[in-house]
């Protein structure tokens, strides 16, 4: 078997970089692992308006609920309510979304093969199991969106992501306060450097949380959650879809090496304020897919990908990670009195108007030129002052 473009991993990632590659004229293939797409699922499934717009999906079969906004508990229990002005986002069926994807991807012309497992390369040969075989394929350009333990970037040479949270999920019966509102919780008991989540559907939510790699494992924060007081309150019991994953953050300094390059997960393109991947991976993959067509015909390096995945999102990753770093530093007291500053008023209607899960970074700058800039350093310390 011969290719242009060899994509490994038909996640949201690997289906759109496929889809590209296809479109800017490679003879492509797209290998996956498992016997079906879009499973194990590892996600909440909460999806931006704007992630679906890049996807190239409207709403679809996949959507399960909408979602408005959020309820933010801080660690005394104060609610910081984050209303939008309309649908946000929205909560979707992995499966469904993924197979969506790889529809459109098989549309533009791709091959598949499932149950087909990347186990190395040399060169321009890779090296698969398929149906319990191994087989060798050619490709002049090989794409790794092969998820946070990527063994294409291991075999590659290419180095890890800086950080990987522990996330830990399942779904149960939940009678949420609001159907169109998303809630998160945090505190040091709860989510050690990240948070807590209640995504609600259907009489159903998504419960689950993620936290520094650092300390001790997800499932043992767990049950400190469902303690909440609210979520003690809503939870009807029983659990089902139990999900354990790893959430990359921070990507490593090269994302390409020889005729390699890594995309979604595998690079690290995940919003390290949300642990979202699904948006920027899906941006990361379209530029992945078009170089790599590109490339398999000599007309660009490979080294263009880096250049505009960076800058078409480099930017807002840099500030989400920084973001990320100086909540993590902050002690419950802390983050307590930063959602007090929060909750007041004319600083939620800021949040109102700008929040965007996306881009935090606007919010942030929005905060600043409103005047807020010495408040917000005394409230989140020192470490925040690299932000301005
Ligand atoms: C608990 C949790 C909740 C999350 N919630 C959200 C959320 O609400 N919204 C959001 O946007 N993101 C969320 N994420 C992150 C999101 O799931 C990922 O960012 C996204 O799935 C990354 O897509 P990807 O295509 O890069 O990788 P993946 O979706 O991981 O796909 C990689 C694919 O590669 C295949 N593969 C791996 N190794 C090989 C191999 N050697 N050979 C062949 N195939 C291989 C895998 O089987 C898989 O199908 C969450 C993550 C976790 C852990």
């Amino acid at each position: 078997m011969k290719y242009d473009v060899v994509v490994v991993g038909a996640g949201p990632a690997g289906a759109v970089a496929s889809e590209y590659a296809a479109r800017f004229g490679a003879r492509t293939l797209l290998i996956e692992e498992h016997a079906s797409i879009g499973s194990p699922v590892q996600c909440t499934g909460l999806i931006s308006t704007a992630a679906l717009r890049v996807c190239g999906l409207v709403k679809g079969s996949f959507a399960l609920a909408k979602i408005k906004g959020a309820f933010v508990y801080a660690p005394d229990g104060e609610e910081l309510c984050v209303r939008g002005k309309d649908i946000k986002a929205y909560v979707i069926d992995r499966k469904i979304f993924d197979r969506a994807l790889v529809g459109r991807s098989l549309d533009e012309g791709v091959d598949i093969l499932l149950r087909t497992r990347f186990t190395g390369f040399s060169k321009n040969k890779i090296s698969v199991i398929s149906g319990g075989e191994r087989k060798e394929i050619e490709a002049s350009v090989i794409i790794g969106a092969d998820g946070v333990q990527s063994s294409v970037g291991r075999a590659a040479g290419i180095a890890r992501c800086k950080k990987i949270l522990s996330g830990i999920q399942f779904e149960a019966p939940y009678a949420a306060k609001d159907p169109e509102f998303v809630e998160i919780f945090t505190g040091k008991d709860i989510a050690p450097g990240f948070f807590g989540w209640a995504v609600p559907f259907g009489g159903m939510a998504r419960i689950g949380l993620a936290k520094n790699p650092d300390d001790f494992p997800a499932r043992d924060y767990l049950g400190k959650l469902l303690e909440h007081p609210v979520v003690a309150s809503r939870y009807r019991g029983s659990r089902t879809e139990h999900v354990l994953g790893g959430i990359p953050l921070g990507s490593p300094d090269k994302t390409v090496k020889d005729n390699v390059m890594l995309v979604g997960d595998a690079a690290g393109q995940v919003k390290p304020t949300s642990g979202g991947g699904v948006y920027m991976g899906a941006i990361c993959a379209r530029i992945a897919g078009e170089v790599a067509a590109k490339a398999s015909r000599k007309e660009a390096g490979l080294e263009e990908y880096e250049k505009r995945w960076r800058s078409a999102v480099g930017k807002e990753l840099a500030t989400g990670m920084r973001i990320h770093k100086s909540l993590g530093k902050l002690s419950d007291h802390n983050l307590n009195e930063f959602m007090a500053f929060l909750n007041r008023p004319e600083i939620r209607q800021i949040i109102t108007e700008y929040g965007d899960m996306d881009h935090p970074s606007i919010l942030l700058q929005k905060l600043i030129s409103s005047g807020n800039t010495k408040r917000l350093i005394k409230l989140l310390g020192i470490a925040f002052k690299t932000l301005f």
